[in-house]
């Protein structure tokens, strides 16, 4: 008999995937060119050519015994080190190899955060809409995941409801900017007030309360908008980062973990995070793929195919009287449903159009439109979204 979790997770498979199932069977049935398939946020523009040039070059001239070999937990100190000084040189920070481990992609390096600061019954409050890995993530160490609700004006957090939920149990803050699913990016002064409340708590409890900064999406900010650098704002941040989207590899599953030189305990946090690696079973972040990206800190995927979409996808729904919030950042676009978010989702199949429910991100009144898709996907894909704001009356503007 295997574990109650985990036989739980296996019944319910998460909707997402269910809709990657979907867009399978509707394109064996209608072809793929005529399924819209904006369910996954995969990236759909390939790595730039300085990985491949990296790779091949390294494959052919590090010796394979250093190349693919074990190496401490947090990773080699000369990426780390590149690493800062990149980090350094963009937001002015003041970071070494001393502050960074090399993980397995964010979702490894938020499993070995969690791991370091969690207590089992420990309260972690993250906002709504979040990814929903997150609950998963923390009960991996017995922690509770509690979602503040959303602020349905701008999707910025709602920092009153937050204040209210930050009581003495909550151990950590999950944020993720910019966001999976709105597009929003947290601004200066959204940071500036969470840190406030969040130094203001710490003094009136006496324990520490973690800052998570989940930042898969960092570098896909479109015209210039700024994301702000989180350990700025609040001494207590951690910082997860990945090559996931800025350079088109997911599937290498690279990333690492920043904690600053201000954590509290730092010697003994950041030991316990390089442990953490460890212990988790990943051991080290995979060899090649850090000294690949650690060449490429300066390449990125070239974000005017996103932009392109981004506009063409908002301009497009707006047009047929949907209401969006126009994204700052990542690939996504989050519509308001004129009814029912489930409901909509099952009359958009109709019209072979798969978007995700608002509800798989705790905020169920929306859907998420991933655009990391060929620009004809959403060309094409017009004609049923104008059917469905059609059959449910939307004004055109
Ligand atoms: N966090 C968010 C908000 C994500 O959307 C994703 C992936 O889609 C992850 C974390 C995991 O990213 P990675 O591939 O780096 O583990």
């Amino acid at each position: 008999m295997i574990s109650k979790t985990m036989s739980r997770l296996a019944g319910n498979n998460s909707a997402i995937r269910a809709m990657f199932e979907e867009g399978n069977r509707l394109a064996a049935l209608y072809g793929r060119e005529n399924v819209y398939d904006f369910s996954l946020g995969n990236p759909n523009f390939p790595a730039p050519d300085a990985v491949k040039d990296a790779a091949t070059d390294i494959l052919e001239t590090v010796d394979p015994m250093s190349l693919h070999g074990y190496m401490s937990n947090a990773g080699y100190d000369f990426v780390r080190k590149a690493i800062a000084d990149n980090l350094n040189g963009r937001f002015g920070t003041d970071f070494s190899e001393k502050n960074i481990i090399m993980t397995v992609g964010a979702a490894g390096g938020l499993n070995v955060i969690l791991k370091t600061v969690l207590d089992p019954g420990d309260e972690v409050l993250t906002f709504a809409p979040y990814f929903l890995e997150y609950g998963n993530y923390v009960s991996n160490f017995g922690g509770v995941l509690k979602a503040v609700a959303p602020n349905t004006e701008t999707f910025q957090p709602n920092l009153d409801a937050f204040r209210e939920m930050l009581s003495p149990s909550v151990k950590a803050v999950i944020i993720n900017t910019p966001n999976n699913p709105t597009g929003v990016v947290y601004s200066d002064a959204t940071l500036r007030a969470l840190g406030d409340i969040m130094r203001e708590k710490e003094s009136e409890y006496g324990h520490e309360i973690y800052l998570i900064s989940d930042e898969p999406y960092r570098e896909l900010a479109y015209e210039g908008v700024e994301v702000p650098y989180v350990t700025k704002y609040y001494d207590n941040t951690f910082i997860g980062y990945s090559w996931s989207k800025s350079l088109s590899l997911p599937g290498e599953r690279i990333g690492y973990v920043v904690i600053p030189s201000e954590m509290a305990d730092f010697n003994t946090t950041f030991e316990a995070a390089s442990i953490a690696n460890r212990v988790l079973g990943f051991v080290n972040a995979p060899s090649l793929q850090q000294r690949i990206v650690a060449r490429c800190l300066d390449s990125k995927t070239d974000l005017s195919g996103y932009d392109d979409n981004r506009r063409t996808l908002y301009n497009g729904l707006t047009e047929r009287g949907f209401e969006c919030v126009f994204p700052q950042g990542a690939f996504y676009l989050w519509m308001k449903t004129p009814v029912d978010d489930k409901e909509f989702v099952q009359a958009a199949k109709e019209y072979n159009i798969l978007v995700v429910p608002g509800s798989s991100f705790a905020c169920p009144g929306y859907v998420r439109i991933a655009y990391c898709v060929a620009k004809s996907t959403i060309v094409n894909s017009m004609e049923g979204f104008g059917r469905l704001a059609e059959k449910y009356g939307l004004k055109k503007v």
